[in-house]
């Protein structure tokens, strides 16, 4: 399949190329598009047909449920039996925005999109080419992260075109994405809303909104889980995942440095190349082969924007074992460690 690629500058949006895009959503087919946290793979919501081709795009596991976007509240109602009113007002603080919220789903909504469970997942997106898109193609477009299931969602189009170039109807390039990681998920299918997937929009701005907020312990613990039915599918599969070994080396700076410089030259013993991601504060001090920067310590959403890059550059790199430090940091940390860790395979050094 020929994949049509278009730039939208996102400040100046061409309708006529937006409308194109969503002629092709409409007939069935698969629009790559950005939004504010990752480039997105749409595919008309209320399709069986586009939900499955969406999948197969991906290479992802049919009972990993898609999120919903909707450009308009009023499209909510349709496809939920049930909004409680914590939820309204969530809705009224961070619509359109970074946040997924899971609701009972009605019939309008195949199982195909639901990943066979009775709820459905929504976001209202903020990222104005989305919007135009949502609205292009009448208000319901199915989108998990536009990459090759398993590996890290992307930030830039380069990164969709290198995993869905030939698959997929048309990407729509709008330059690099603001946030870099994906929607915080909420659910609120349980008396307390809970936190399935950690994001910008992080726990105490829920807390703000909500009052009490549970978090899914899955999200930091491989663990936690066990033995229990993931609530979302998506929590049992690996992902983000470099094609390097990975591992999060934590301590103090000083012992996190001399640690990973210490397994560094016992990887060179072995004539591997390795791979470090590192802050501003401490990239001049390791000895690795590639050595990434990943942003400030003092500017976590940074960290955040430039994770999914940094561990794909490792991929075109051919790095062959990796070590990145840890960044428990107040704004951001769980949502990064979040990623770090699936990334990692929970693979932790501590020292
Ligand atoms: P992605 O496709 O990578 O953007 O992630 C979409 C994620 O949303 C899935 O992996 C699930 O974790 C989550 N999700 C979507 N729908 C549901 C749902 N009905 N219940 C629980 N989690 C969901
Ligand atoms: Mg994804």
């Amino acid at each position: 399949m020929n994949t049509e690629i278009k730039m939208v500058d996102p400040d100046r949006i061409d309708q006529e190329i937006i409308d194109h895009a969503g002629d092709i959503l409409k007939k069935g087919g698969l629009v790559a598009f950005p939004t504010e946290t990752v480039y997105g793979l749409g595919g008309d919501a209320l399709n069986p047909d586009a939900s499955r081709k969406i999948y197969a795009a991906k290479g992802r596991p049919s009972d990993n449920p898609l999120i919903v976007h909707i450009a308009d509240m009023d499209h909510l109602y349709p496809i939920v039996t049930d909004v409680p009113e914590q939820a309204k007002r969530l809705a009224e603080a961070y619509w359109p925005g970074p946040l997924t919220m899971i609701f009972p789903k009605t019939d309008k909504v195949p199982l195909e999109t639901s990943g066979g469970l009775p709820t459905v997942a929504v976001r209202m997106p903020v990222h104005p080419v989305a919007a135009a898109l949502i609205r292009a193609e009448g208000g319901y477009i199915a989108a998990p992260s536009a990459n090759t299931s398993g590996r890290p969602s992307p930030t830039v189009a380069r990164h969709v075109i290198e995993d869905l170039s030939g698959r997929i109807d048309m990407i729509i390039d709008s330059g690099p994405v603001n946030i870099g990681l994906e929607s915080t998920i909420v659910d609120f299918t349980e008396d307390i809303p809970v936190i399935l997937r950690p994001g910008y929009i992080n726990k105490e701005m829920l807390e703000e909104v909500l009052g009490e907020v549970k978090i899914d312990p899955g999200i930091l613990d491989a663990n936690a889980n066990k033995g229990i039915r993931p609530k979302a599918p998506g929590m049992r599969y690996r992902h983000y995942a470099p094609r390097c070994d990975l591992a999060v080396v934590e301590g103090s700076r000083e012992a996190v440095v001399a640690t990973i410089n210490g397994l560094t030259e016992a990887a060179h013993a072995e004539g591997k190349k390795v791979g470090v991601i590192a802050t501003d504060e401490t990239r001049s001090l390791y000895v690795a082969d590639d050595i990434r920067d990943i942003g400030s310590r003092s500017d976590d959403e940074e960290i955040a924007r430039h994770l999914f890059e940094v561990l794909r550059d490792f991929d075109t790199d051919g790095v062959e074992v990796a070590f990145s430090e840890s960044f428990e940091t107040p704004r951001m940390g769980m949502a990064i460690m979040n990623r770090l860790l699936k990334a990692a395979g929970h693979h932790i050094i501590r020292c």
